[in-house]
Parts: C-alpha cells; structure tokens; sequence
C-alpha cells in the first residue's frame, strides 16, 4: 500500500489545458473515487498516475517517491479498464498469470499467486475457460484478477462498470469494496456515474472542466456541497 499525492498537476495537449492545477492527497488504504462529467479529465489523471500520459506540470508521488518520470511498470500499480483487454486466445489462467509470465516468474509462483486470486473473485472453477466462454461480470473478474497477481502498491479503476448491465453493475460494485476490504490496497477509482461515487468511496473528488470542485466524504458532500456545481451533480438538496 501506499499514499498517491497529486501537487498542482497540470496536462496540456498542444495548447489545450484539459488539468489545471489539481491537487489531491490520497491516503493508505483509502477508497477515492474521481468523478465528474464526460471529458473533465478523470481518465487523463489517472492516466498521469499510471505513467501511460506525460504530466506537463507539477507532482506526482506515489509514496515517497516522485514518480513523473517513472515508466509504468516501475509505479508498482494495477490499471482495471472499462473494456477488460483480456487476450481471447488465452485461459483464465493465463490470462491473470500475463504479467507474472513476462518477468518470466516460475510456475510454482505463478501457482501461488493465480489460486488465491481466483479464489478470492470466485474465479477458481473458470480457470480453464476462455475470455468468450464468460459472462460480462466474470471477465470483469478476471480483469481485476489479473491486477491482483501483481499484489500493487495502488489499484487504479477506469469505469470498470460501464459495459456491464444495471443489475450487474449494482452487485459488482459490492464485490469491488469487498474486495478492497479484504486487500485495503490504496484504489484510484474513476466514474461519471454519481451513485456509484456516492455508495462506494471514502472520498469523492469532484471534478469538472480540469479543476476539482470539492473533496470530501459522501455524507460531507451531500450536507455542505461546496457549491452549485457539487450540489446539482451529488443531488443534494442546497
Ligand atoms: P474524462 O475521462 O473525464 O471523460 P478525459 O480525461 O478523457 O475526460 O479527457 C479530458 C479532455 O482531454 C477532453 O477534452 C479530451 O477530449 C481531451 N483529451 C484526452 N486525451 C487526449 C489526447 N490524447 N489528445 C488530445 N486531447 C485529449
Ligand atoms: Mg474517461
């Protein structure tokens, strides 16, 4: 685990400034949820954190480390994506044993990181299955088991929920903070959805337009939203 600070992080593509100065300090263990409505910018900051986008300005520290110029895979963080990438032509198993396989971990380790995971998910009795063979929310599984394997230091999540159905997406978000209990690894969770920031979060960070709004627990948010903005997209009655 680890904490994730954010120090007046600014993004430009070409002269267009999409994050203007955000700053966020994300504690061990917690639970932060990043929303805002389309196109303010939540995937483009947890992009900044996972290495996969250039930060034009400010600070990122994952840790005591200041990891601006860190290439992805010396962060120590697992990405969960909206659309899963998982490799059709592989099992299961292999697919959530992916990035153990490329540092080219022996198959005892493997063994001993895959089975638990599986576990955990519910996952154990597919591992021989492949990607097509599986419903929506079970891929949605074994994308997220495969960032486990990894045992990071920071989970990142980008709408992991938005290609699955309404029901399915009610009781994925259970089993998302169940699972967080369970491992308390640091989450960097994005969505525009706010019922979902509402219900799952230790804070909300709401954004618009490349600046945060407000940060704050739910309850916080509800009864002392900072203003219009935060009050008219939590739903609360200010
Ligand atoms: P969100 O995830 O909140 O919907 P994004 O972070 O994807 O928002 O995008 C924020 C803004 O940055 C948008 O205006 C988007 O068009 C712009 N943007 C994102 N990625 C790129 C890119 N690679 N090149 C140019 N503009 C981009
Ligand atoms: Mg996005």
């Amino acid at each position: 685990m680890a904490s994730v600070d954010f120090i007046d992080v600014r993004k430009s593509f070409g002269s267009h400034a999409v994050i203007k100065g955000v700053n966020v300090d994300i504690r061990d263990g917690e639970f932060v949820i990043l929303v805002g409505p389309s196109g303010c910018g939540k995937s483009t900051l947890l992009r900044m954190l996972a290495g996969l986008e250039h930060i034009s300005g400010g600070e990122i520290r994952i840790g005591e480390r200041v990891v601006n110029d860190l290439p992805p895979k010396d962060r120590d963080i697992a990405m969960v994506f909206q659309n899963y990438a998982l490799y059709p032509h592989m099992s299961v198993a292999d697919n959530m044993a992916f990035s153990l396989t490329l540092k080219n971990a022996g198959k005892a380790e493997i063994e001993a990181k895959v089975k638990p995971a599986a576990e955990i998910l519910g996952l154990s009795h597919l591992l021989d299955r492949f990607p097509r063979q599986l419903s929506g929310g079970q891929r949605q599984r074994v994308a997220m088991g495969r960032a486990i394997v990894r045992d990071p230091q920071v989970f990142l999540f980008d709408e992991p929920l938005s290609n699955l159905d309404a029901k399915l997406r009610v009781s994925m978000r259970t089993e998302i903070k169940n699972l967080h209990q369970r491992l308390t690894t640091t989450t960097v969770y994005v969505t525009h959805d706010q019922i979902e920031a509402m219900t799952m979060a230790d804070k909300i960070v709401v954004m618009q337009d490349g600046r945060i709004e407000q940060v704050g627990a739910p309850l916080d948010l509800y009864d002392r939203p900072a203003n219009l903005f935060v009050a008219g997209f939590i739903g609360s009655p200010a």
